[in-house]
């Protein structure tokens, strides 16, 4: 029996703001990109101001929105996953994400991938499979190249009409980023974004301790693994738990390894990435999930200073970035 399971976990993680009263912050609540967007801003102005500023943030996302989303017939990821050759009017985000989309690709050697999208609607995990034949992956394969893309002064184009452009593991990060940057232009002093899996903060709070991040346990997703303890930047998550659908006892999770065009089986079950850039943040999670832990360990090394992260082992073993232990970044739940 195939068992649907569609883990829309809003708040991978949970965030604890411990030595803030509720007065001091202000909340707001919204659903757009497909999961609960959560705001939480230090109460630095009236109502009125508060709300004019929420209404900002929503009209960003909405933009984004409507830019990336693969299910609006009318954004530019549907306008050029339905060309033949792409297009020549993308707007801003839709721009912007593709260009560093398609650097984090060449960078991770393609571990993360934004042109599977037609892999993406064949496996179907989010409606429940089923497993596709062998023959239809290595079809859907051959038109996922990342290189088949490029962004030019006349546009997006691309050189296989077949391909489709997936935003699925970098958008919200991307949009985290916009969300905070929006916030430090305004005179709000602190605060903190979540977007399905993606968390970004900003500012000092008041009793000046960090900000606690928890990571949910991949084995009991009820539970917390361990808390990041963040200053200002992001913390993205990508899990086997996210979104999956079981089949014979096997569970095929949303993470796909562009080697095989099957759900990643690198030995991880989550990899959380923590960074200043939230575009980087979401696609390296993707990546380093994909890439298992030694290949994510030596691409650590291969870029100090631009990310740390928490690799989650299918043995439920917590591996730490050099960078993060030292600095006492991580602390395991109890
Ligand atoms: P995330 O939860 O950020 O890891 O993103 C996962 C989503 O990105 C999936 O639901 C797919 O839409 C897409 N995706 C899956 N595998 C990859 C990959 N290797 N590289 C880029 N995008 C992917
Ligand atoms: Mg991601």
């Amino acid at each position: 029996m195939r068992r649907i399971i569609c883990a829309l976990c809003a708040l991978l993680v949970c965030i604890t703001l411990g030595g803030c009263g509720r007065d001091e912050t202000a909340d707001h609540m919204f659903f757009a990109m497909d999961t609960l967007i959560t705001l939480r801003l230090s109460r630095d102005a009236d109502d009125a101001r508060m709300a004019e500023i929420f209404a900002g943030a929503e009209a960003i996302v909405t933009e984004i929105e409507k830019n990336l989303s693969r299910t609006i017939p009318d954004s530019d990821t549907s306008r050029f996953n339905n060309s033949a050759s792409g297009i020549a009017d993308a707007g801003i985000h839709f721009r912007a994400v593709t260009e560093r989309a398609l650097a984090i690709a060449r960078e991770t050697e393609g571990a993360f991938s934004p042109t599977m999208g037609t892999l993406s609607a064949l496996w179907n995990i989010t409606g429940g499979g089923p497993v596709p034949a062998d023959s239809a992956i290595s079809e859907a394969l051959s038109h996922a190249d990342f290189r088949c893309i490029a962004v030019t002064d006349a546009g997006i184009i691309k050189n296989d009409s077949g391909i489709q452009f997936d935003p699925g593991a970098i958008g919200k990060g991307y949009a985290a980023q916009k969300l905070i940057d929006y916030f430090r232009g305004t005179e709000i002093r602190w605060g903190l974004v979540s977007l399905g899996g993606n968390v970004g903060v900003f500012g000092e709070k008041p009793d000046g301790t960090p900000f606690k991040i928890g990571l949910t346990d991949p084995t009991d997703t009820s539970r917390t693994a361990g808390y990041l303890l963040a200053e200002d930047g992001f913390v993205s998550v990508s899990g086997d738990y996210e979104r999956y659908f079981e089949a014979d006892g096997v569970r095929y999770h949303h993470i796909m390894d562009p080697a095989t065009g099957r759900p990643a089986e690198s030995g991880l079950s989550s990899a959380a990435v923590i960074s200043a850039d939230g575009t980087l943040a979401d696609a390296l999670s993707t990546a380093l999930f994909v890439m298992g832990a030694d290949k994510a360990l030596a691409y650590y090394d291969a870029h100090p200073g631009t990310f740390e992260a928490v690799l989650i082992t299918k043995k439920n073993e917590i591996i730490l970035t050099p960078g993060l232990a030292a600095g006492g970044g991580f602390i395991p739940a109890q």
